[in-house]
């Protein structure tokens, strides 16, 4: 008898997880505390619901990076976009589903599947030592006992409560006309030289009709639930910052001491906004300082009047929201193993993904790598060239972690974008001499490059059958 690999929490990476070990053979036991205990979001009790929008967002596998992804979770068996697939809605390009139906049939389909047994209980503490492999994916809401008992392994600043997330920027969409490489005092810091910073540049009328949008400009309401999150000073939405002084802002994050602009030296900027490379591909540059609750779209039309960032294109835009997230690059090794506890993997929001889709990709990985394991094989993790691998190198080394500037910690939730891919080695050929513009050729060069990859990874991993 196969010793059996426990999964806790049924939500979008428990049930994917849950699935990819049944269909490798191995017994797997998942524990799920609804509707027995209930989150603050979630209202039935059923397996992977869907606690806000139905959309998985694009199923544009060519050209969108979330769409990528659903097509390598297709090939890789996945159980939640089997059953998206089943229930999807007319939605135009994007992949949206009855959540209801969706998610009794994801239920269904573990609830009858031979290898899999179902516990409605709360795991209120660490993994029973029993357990030789067990994978943790109770999500943004995690039940505080738990959450404290992974502190308790992992150190307190280690797992955060709630994100305080600022926008990132494609660094080839950067105008460097404009903006300029340096580092406060040019001084070198721990991880580089002393031109690690991309700087932009505002005058004082352009400073004042920043702050007069940041004001004015539309914010997200937190929910009910999230309205006592504390924020921490140190990570103040900008727009809260804004509202304290129109020149809090200037003496703040924006300040523009020690900076000298070599497009303009005789001019001193009134204030800057520093860029900070995020990942180590240098791909991703990171708003130093703006942790923002303006809705998505007042993100883009505010944030593009800053100097050198007239074309920016965002591979992430900034929020903040209760939610129960690891420092994975530092505690998580290459397969999701907690470094201090091997015996436990991590899937789903938890790790520092966000998205419904980027979370059960994750616990698709989490329950192939367990399955793996549990069957002898050695854990290869996918190419960086997928939108598996690249999500996967992000949250567990790619994120460039910067300490001891002001924010509590530098590694925020991500969603999967083209940004995370290692740059293409050839410039793409735009095909049959079609008229696509030149960032839709490189999306498809690097979603052709993706697939590619993937079904030679997947060729040679363990024979999980995709149904
Ligand atoms: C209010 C809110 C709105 C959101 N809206 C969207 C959206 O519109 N689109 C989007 O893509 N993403 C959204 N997200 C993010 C989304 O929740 C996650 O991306 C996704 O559900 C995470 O999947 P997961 O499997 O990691 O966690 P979940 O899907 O939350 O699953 C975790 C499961 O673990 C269970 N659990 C928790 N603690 C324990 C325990 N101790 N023992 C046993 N079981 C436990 C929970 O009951 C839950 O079933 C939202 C998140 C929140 C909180």
């Amino acid at each position: 008898m196969m010793k059996e690999v426990h999964v806790i929490g049924g939500g979008l990476a428990g049930s994917e997880a849950v699935w990819q070990l049944a269909m490798a053979g191995v017994p797997v036991v998942l524990h799920e505390m609804r509707p027995l205990r209930r989150t603050e979001a979630h209202q039935t009790g059923s397996l992977a619901e869907l606690v806000c929008s139905n959309s998985f967002r694009s199923d544009d596998w060519a050209s969108n990076a979330v769409g990528l992804l659903h097509e390598e979770m297709r090939r890789a068996g996945s159980l939640i976009l089997s059953a998206a697939d089943q229930h999807k809605l007319p939605a135009g390009g994007a992949l949206a589903v009855d959540r209801d139906c969706f998610a009794r049939e994801v239920t269904l389909r573990l609830e009858s599947h031979p290898s899999v047994t179902i516990t409605r209980e709360e795991v209120d503490g660490l993994p029973h030592a029993d357990w030789d492999s067990a994978i943790v994916a109770t999500g943004p809401l995690t039940s505080p006992s738990l959450a404290q008992a992974v502190q308790s392994l992992t150190g307190e600043a280690e797992l955060a409560f709630f994100d305080a997330i600022a926008p990132i920027v494609h660094r080839d969409t950067i105008d460097m006309s404009v903006c300029w490489l340096q580092s406060r005092y040019d001084k070198a810091g721990p991880g580089g030289g002393n031109a690690d910073y991309i700087n932009c540049p505002l005058d004082k009328t352009q400073y004042d009709a920043f702050i007069d949008a940041l004001i004015t400009g539309e914010k997200t309401a937190f929910k009910q639930w999230e309205a006592s999150t504390p924020y921490f000073e140190g990570c103040l939405p900008i727009e809260v910052m804004a509202g304290r002084g129109r020149e809090t802002l200037a003496h703040g994050p924006m300040k523009p001491v020690g900076l000298t602009n070599p497009h303009r030296p005789d001019a001193r900027p009134h204030a800057v906004v520093q860029l900070r490379q995020d990942n180590a591909l240098g791909t991703l540059w990171n708003m130093v300082g703006f942790q923002t609750k303006l809705k998505h779209a007042e993100q883009v039309r505010i944030f593009r009047t800053i100097p050198g960032l007239a074309q920016a294109e965002f591979a992430r835009l900034g929020g903040l929201h209760r939610n129960t997230f690891l420092n994975s690059p530092a505690l998580l090794d290459s397969s999701l193993r907690l470094k201090a506890d091997p015996r436990l993997r991590f899937a789903g929001q938890i790790t520092g993904v966000e998205g419904y889709v980027e979370s059960a990709a994750i616990g698709l990985l989490a329950g192939r790598f367990a399955a793996v394991e549990r069957l002898g094989d050695t854990v290869s993790p996918p190419p960086p060239t997928t939108a598996f691998g690249a999500l996967l190198n992000h949250i567990t080394g790619g994120h460039l972690t910067v300490k001891g500037d002001g924010a509590p910690r530098s590694f925020q939730p991500m969603n999967v974008n083209f940004g995370l891919f290692p740059p293409l080695t050839a410039s793409p050929k735009r095909t049959n001499g079609e008229r696509v513009s030149k960032t839709l050729a490189r999306k498809h060069a690097f979603a052709l490059r993706a697939l590619a990859d993937l079904d030679r990874w997947l060729k040679r991993g363990t024979s999980i059958a995709a149904e």
